[in-house]
């Protein structure tokens, strides 16, 4: 970290500076010009919280010179982060398509979207059971009934569930059925459920906030991380834009961005991307030229009689086309595509 000293400070001011320095357990390093004082501070700068040395008057700037989050991020590991779930494997050189309803609706709606997912070739199935609506008078999900469901779903066509946690108090109920713990882009930054899945072994999909930045994000996973779970997916889902033709505008340069500053994988959500089917597929396809690990897309057996989000799900044969063309995509990118018969679930 280094901080920069107003003109004319006295003494007083730099020896508070020392000790503070000091006090967080690193070693301070002055560096005296004609007009202005440079103090470095030398030592593990994760420990030091830039805001002790803002509030002196004397102090003029803060610069951080490492990244705030550790375990995220790819200055300390180097190597891809593979996520393996019952044999499907999301990152280095897998990819893994997750597939499924925006809620789970009913035994049947999960049963026939299960069925498509597993035969067009998705490694697992994802479907809410617990959604955050906008509206309190909109369909809220299913709860434990739709849990029910995906539990029965998994286990007849082998596909690993990803499904939300939007509460605490459901995380016993929520890590009995899921492979993945979903946490949505309205709890990014809900910072006491990170902590609480962060206590748990379970894989984490972690969607990125519709306004958070990409260190925001990484932030994000550093609070799971920091609590000793490390399997961490991330999640691009697209954020907010002036565009209302599109419900979120996708943000495909987060990919190599991400890629480039962590080690985790990476996944896109081009269905809440664009709230539009008819942009799912090319942007899906689009993920995987970027480099992404993964892809999640919302599929429904009737679209239009979807509780939650039709205008995005694809059709059936939608998907099968979809997966058709993004499987030689994803090994011309030199991908191994997980795939539904691999696993052991
Ligand atoms: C979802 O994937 O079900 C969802 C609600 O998405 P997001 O959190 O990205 O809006
Ligand atoms: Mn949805």
């Amino acid at each position: 970290m280094i901080i920069v000293l107003k003109p004319h400070t006295d003494d007083r001011d730099l020896e508070e500076v020392l000790r503070r320095i000091e006090e967080a357990g690193l070693r301070p390093h002055v560096s005296r010009g004609q007009f202005q004082t440079i103090v470095g501070a030398i030592g593990d700068e994760t420990k030091m919280d830039p805001e002790r040395f803002r509030g002196l008057p004397a102090v003029a700037s803060v610069t951080r010179i490492m990244k705030p989050y550790k375990l995220a991020s790819r200055d300390f590991h180097e190597a891809d982060t593979v996520v393996d779930v019952c044999g499907r494997k999301l990152g280095g050189r897998s990819l893994a398509v997750i597939a499924g309803p925006c809620s789970v609706e009913s035994r049947d709606q999960l049963m026939e979207t299960a069925r498509v997912a597993s035969r067009a070739g998705a490694a697992f199935l994802r479907g809410g059971a617990y959604k955050p609506r906008t509206s309190p008078y909109a369909f809220q999900g299913l709860g434990t009934e739709g849990l029910e469901y995906l539990r029965e779903a998994r286990e007849e066509f082998g596909l690993p569930v990803v499904t939300e946690l939007l509460d605490p108090r459901d995380i016993d109920a929520v890590v009995a059925v899921a492979d993945v713990i979903q946490i949505g882009a309205r709890n990014t930054q809900n910072f006491r459920l990170l902590t609480e899945v962060g206590q748990t072994r379970k894989p984490v999909l972690l969607k990125r906030g519709a306004s958070l930045t990409v260190a925001e994000l990484l932030m994000a996973a550093e609070y799971v991380m920091s609590e000793g779970n490390h399997q961490v997916i991330l999640c691009e889902r697209g954020v907010r834009s002036f565009d209302p033709s599109v419900r979120n505008m996708l943000d495909l340069s987060a990919v190599p961005n991400i890629r480039a500053a962590s080690h985790l994988p990476v996944v896109v959500d081009p269905s809440h991307a664009t709230g539009r089917r008819d942009m799912v597929p090319p942007l899906a396809l689009a993920a995987v030229a970027a480099g992404a690990d993964g892809v999640m897309v919302e599929v429904h057996p009737h679209p239009e009689d979807a509780l939650t989000d039709g205008p995005q799900s694809l059709h059936p044969e939608e998907f099968e086309d979809l997966m058709a063309r993004l499987v030689p995509l994803a090994e011309l990118m030199g991908r191994e595509v997980s795939r539904a018969e691999a696993a052991d679930v």
